[in-house]
């Protein structure tokens, strides 16, 4: 969501007559986006600006934008008084404005008010990918999940209406793009404010048939406003991709309870049991947070335990992370960072079995790729297969960039933890 937020940042920009330069030193102007779901990301936006402090003044002006802009406010200027520009994501729509000010020579601009029903909705978004193209569907989170600063920092649940939404999408489709990957920190919630009134099932349906469009992913889903009309729309058209990304954080209902995730192990299972009986074979993802206060060994075995029965095809782990404002923060019985660390690798060791086990049962498929790019010193081209696998392929006729882009059938020949190798497949 970040990069996306980026992309129509820059391309706010270039449309009120900016252009991009290569590195910090050649700039004019600026701009850190930054990421505050775990700690210390602010205080690496810090160093960073640390370092540009004499450069700043001259011809250098410097903003702060996203999630750590929104969490420390106008501290920012006061502990780096060179920034000029503040700014939080629901703040966006007013960016152009932003920069107006900027030139005519403000240098302590904000935007951080959270009272917004906008949405980023610009028609300037620059893409820096030519095949595979984000929208965002959805803005902001009205869960209060009691670990996650993001309702703090993005503000309350906005969704952008069908109508702007098919329109991007058919314009993408016309601008030569072919993989669509809908966004928003909970997009099952997202609701259609115009008349139409579809839900996320429906605007799916749509999406997929969109003409020219190959694939459609979307993220995040939150597994409470999960439903089986999701899964009966990803059933009828294989446009919508083989994977579902569903974040379970914990295996212990109790912690669920305490993380206010609004949903059981038991209803959890109940969703991941649609997904192994559909119609196709679905790829499964999640994240989890190990070490959330409270968490006892007893309900890490929880955890592990659902890892085993699930059999994920790839995680995200996290270490349980304070953040401000959040619920977590005053929840006793924090545990010990080693405790952490050691549950964590605990969960990664697990979890790069399970992928090895499970990717080495690709040997032999035959599997459409999407090709992303190129490993030139490997002599391989880099594909994405509908289920999110990566799958690196050798094929005759490599030459520059020509396959980038399109879709080929590839046999897999080998398998790693994260990965799988193969070669093109003649398809008879
Ligand atoms: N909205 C999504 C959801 O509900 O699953 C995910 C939002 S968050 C950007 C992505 C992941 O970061 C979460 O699923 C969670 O595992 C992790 N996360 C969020 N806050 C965290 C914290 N305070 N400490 C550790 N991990 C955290
Ligand atoms: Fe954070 Fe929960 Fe909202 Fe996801 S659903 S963004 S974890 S509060």
């Amino acid at each position: 969501m970040n990069v996306h937020d980026s992309e129509k940042v820059i391309g706010t920009l270039r449309q009120q007559g900016y252009s991009q330069v290569d590195t910090p030193d050649d700039a004019g102007l600026v701009l850190y986006n930054t990421c505050s779901i775990r700690d210390k990301a602010e205080q690496k936006v810090f160093n960073r600006l640390q370092n540009f402090k004499k450069a700043a003044g001259k011809d250098k002006i410097f903003g702060v934008l996203g999630c750590v802009a929104q969490q420390e406010g106008e501290k920012i200027f006061d502990r780096a008084p060179h920034v000029s520009l503040v700014c939080g994501s629901a703040s966006y729509p007013k960016f152009g404005d932003m920069l107006v000010q900027l030139e005519a020579g403000n240098r302590h601009i904000t935007g951080l008010s959270l009272d917004t029903e906008e949405t980023f909705d610009t028609p300037f978004t620059s893409r820096d990918n030519p095949h595979r193209a984000y929208i965002t569907i959805i803005e902001g989170c009205d869960k209060s999940c009691a670990y996650c600063v993001v309702p703090f920092t993005r503000g309350p649940e906005r969704s952008r209406t069908s109508e702007s939404v098919m329109a991007e999408a058919r314009r993408l489709a016309a601008d030569g793009y072919t993989e669509i990957q809908l966004l928003g920190q909970n997009v099952n919630s997202y609701r259609d404010p115009s008349p139409a009134g579809w839900d996320f099932a429906t605007l799916l349906a749509r999406i997929a048939e969109v003409s020219g469009i190959r694939r459609v992913r979307y993220t995040t889903s939150h597994p409470r406003d999960f439903v089986k009309a999701i899964v009966d729309a990803m059933d009828a058209n294989p446009v919508l991709c083989d994977h579902v990304h569903l974040p379970v954080q914990s295996g212990s209902t109790r912690v669920l309870a305490a993380m206010d995730r609004l949903y059981t192990r038991d209803d959890y299972m109940r969703r991941i049991d649609w997904l192994k009986n559909a119609k196709r074979p679905y790829a499964l993802t999640t994240d989890i947070i190990v070490g959330f206060p409270g968490e006892t060994e007893q309900d890490f075995q929880a955890t592990l335990d659902l890892l085993d029965e699930v059999q994920y095809d790839s995680l995200f782990s996290f270490k349980y992370s304070p953040r401000p404002n959040t619920a977590a923060l005053d929840m006793p019985d924090r545990i010990a960072e080693e405790e952490k660390q050691r549950r964590l690798l605990i969960v990664q060791e697990k979890q790069r079995a399970i992928q090895i086990r499970r990717n080495a049962e690709m040997i032999g498929q035959i599997r459409e790729v999407h090709v992303e790019g190129r490993h030139q010193s490997l002599g391989q081209w880099i594909g994405r297969t509908s289920d999110n696998r990566t799958l690196n392929f050798t094929h005759p006729s490599a030459n520059g960039d020509t396959l980038i882009g399109t879709y080929l059938s590839v046999r897999v020949t080998r398998s790693g933890p994260n990965s799988l190798v193969g070669e093109t497949a003649t398809v008879v």
